[in-house]
């Protein structure tokens, strides 16, 4: 499995180290970049995303461990020999060198003729959407395009990896959301190893073939968009990635058809849960929209309900916030359609979820990380005399 794993890697990391002083950046960190893949380190500021993308490119030493590159140890190999393309945040073009001089850079070191080099300019700025810009100065373009020359250098002289570090950062919305797009489309089309940064789950998500999430200095979890969303291994990933509830719960009883007490009620764990005796406190995990408010009687069977009020209604647009109170004061958010006949203020409403749709976590690990949105962040603080006074077992209430 491993040696498969690192014959196919174009790019791979083996307990990479890097220690400043007595800090500890990053600690054995195992990455594994795949020939043409589109890989995305995700993480909080401050996680060490920028000091693994310099070490790749060979601008900061790895303390210990080892980086291949195509089968070569390249860990003291100089950065210019190192082939690497780069683009970064603020990554100024040359301003005296016109587009076209700044896009031939590094051709015009290697020794390519005018005509290679025009020709290849030509190229890159048809896939960069900037035909005709040849003439212009860097000052003349806007931000986004200056991003685009910048790519359109990176990968002049094919780069045998390509790393980008949070290269949309300094545009609007709207532009990054469409960078997003032309980006990925850029990358297939070239068929790039790339490795991207960003501290923006949305974009990690819209971007990548595989994200690695990072916090403070290690590996959370790898996967697709997909794995990280719905399956997180951890309860950092499951607060860092999408919007998320964390409900105290007990366990009732344990085996199969695991029940959990919830504000004093017993409902269904989700399969997976690992097993616990009686009484034993945990996280409930559950994504505001995978719960659903419904009248009295309505619950579909098979789903979990526990009684509760809505005390705040938030219309976002697409969909209404609802925030839900339990039993004994426990607060939950709710991403509901919007819609004329929803639940009002005040209502007295069945929440319900399918058990599968939750997570549950064991206790100790709650206190990782920040990130999570401010509702549902804002309700963890509340929530959180739960944690120290665990809910009330089953029996204790109807
Ligand atoms: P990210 O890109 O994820 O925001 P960085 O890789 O830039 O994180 O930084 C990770 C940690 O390493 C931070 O705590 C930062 O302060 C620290 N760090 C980065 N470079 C140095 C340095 N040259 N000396 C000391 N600490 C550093
Ligand atoms: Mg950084």
């Amino acid at each position: 499995m491993q040696a498969n794993a690192t014959t196919k890697a174009k790019v791979s990391l083996h307990k990479v180290e890097k220690r400043y002083g007595e800090t500890t950046i990053l600690a054995a960190l195992d990455l594994h970049i795949d020939d043409g893949e589109f890989l995305t380190l995700l993480g909080p500021s401050g996680c060490g995303k920028t000091t693994t993308l310099r070490m790749i490119a060979g601008f900061v030493e790895p303390s210990a461990g080892c980086i291949m590159m195509d089968g070569n140890d390249v860990t003291h190999v100089p950065a210019n020999r190192r082939e690497i393309g780069m683009v970064f945040q603020n990554y100024a073009l040359f301003p005296h060198l016109t587009v076209a001089q700044n896009i031939a850079f590094a051709m015009k070191q290697r020794r390519a003729t005018e005509s290679e080099q025009r020709t290849r300019v030509a190229e890159l700025l048809e896939l960069v959407k900037l035909q005709g810009t040849e003439k212009r100065y860097p000052a003349e373009l806007s931000g986004g395009q200056r991003q685009r020359v910048a790519i359109a250098r990176a990968v002049a002289h094919p780069p045998k990896v390509l790393l980008m570090d949070e290269p949309l950062g300094a545009l609007d919305l709207k532009l990054r959301e469409s960078m997003q797009h032309e980006l990925r489309a850029i990358q297939r089309k070239l068929r790039i190893t790339t490795l991207y940064v960003t501290h923006d789950q949305t974009e990690a998500m819209v971007m990548s073939d595989r994200i690695v999430v990072m916090n403070q200095g290690r590996v959370e979890q790898t996967g697709s968009a997909e794995d990280i969303y719905f399956r997180p291994a951890s309860r950092f990933v499951a607060q860092f990635v999408g919007r998320i509830n964390f409900l105290p719960v007990s366990v009732v009883h344990s085996g199969t058809g695991q029940a959990i007490a919830l504000a004093g009620v017993p409902v269904t764990a989700p399969d997976n849960a690992p097993a616990h005796s009686h009484g034993h406190p945990m996280t409930l995990a559950v994504r505001p929209e995978h719960l659903r408010v419904v009248r009295a009687g309505e619950s579909p069977p098979g789903e979990n309900v526990v009684r509760g009020r809505v005390v705040e209604s938030i219309f976002v647009g697409n969909f209404v916030n609802l925030v839900i109170e339990l039993a004994a004061g426990l607060r939950v958010t709710v991403e509901s359609r919007a819609g004329p006949s929803g639940p009002a203020q005040g209502d007295e409403i069945h929440l319900c979820w399918k058990p599968d749709h939750a997570i549950l976590f064991e206790l100790d690990a709650m206190e990782s990380g920040a990130g999570a949105v401010a509702t549902v962040d804002t309700l963890r603080s509340r929530n959180a005399q739960y944690y120290q006074n665990p809910a009330p077992t089953a029996d204790a209430l109807d």
